[in-house]
């Protein structure tokens, strides 16, 4: 069973508030993004393209510095399409990110969720439900309910928390 507030628990058939309320944002922001037309929207992308070899470093530490899998970095760099969410991941990398991304690369794909799980707690705890930061990094949700998490999800979560968190406090 998933726990309250998430969309998988409205859908087992439980209809409390906080289930309702997920479910709701989630229908909203598939709706919010048909309209912007990027829900599974596929791009080819010069502009990411100049901007990893601005960056210099590997798909790998790239894709961890993006939150996006290092296919997708593979994608950029030969020409191929691909979702605009990831092409706005990938845009929004800065240096500091990728001198970020190589201490977290050597501990391997997934790291312990205690850092996650605080930053998105103290984010509900300001009011925002997990859909809706979930939208905000151009995931549908973000459900972290393990011990452990993976780096991409991660590091997604701590961009949405430097970018609102602060606001947020
Ligand atoms: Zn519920």
């Amino acid at each position: 069973m998933n726990p309250h507030g998430t969309r998988q628990r409205f859908h087992q058939g439980c209809r409390c508030e906080s289930c309702r309320n997920a479910w709701n944002c989630y229908q909203a922001s598939r709706a919010r993004a048909r309209r912007r037309g990027d829900w599974q929207g596929l791009v080819r992308t010069k502009a990411a393209r100049s901007h990893i070899e601005k960056l210099g470093a590997s798909n790998r530490v790239i894709a961890v510095a993006a939150g996006v899998s290092a296919s997708v970095i593979d994608r950029i760099r030969t020409g191929k399409k691909i979702l605009v969410r990831s092409r706005d991941a990938v845009l929004a990398v800065r240096q500091q990110d990728i001198a970020n991304a190589y201490p977290l690369l050597s501990a391997g794909a997934f790291i312990p969720a205690d850092e996650t799980k605080r930053l998105l707690a103290d984010l509900e705890s300001a009011g925002f439900n997990r859909c809706e930061l979930g939208r905000k990094v151009g995931l549908t949700e973000l459900r972290i309910e393990k011990p452990r998490v993976r780096l991409w999800n991660a590091k997604r979560v701590e961009r949405i928390y430097r970018k609102i968190g602060t606001k947020a406090a």
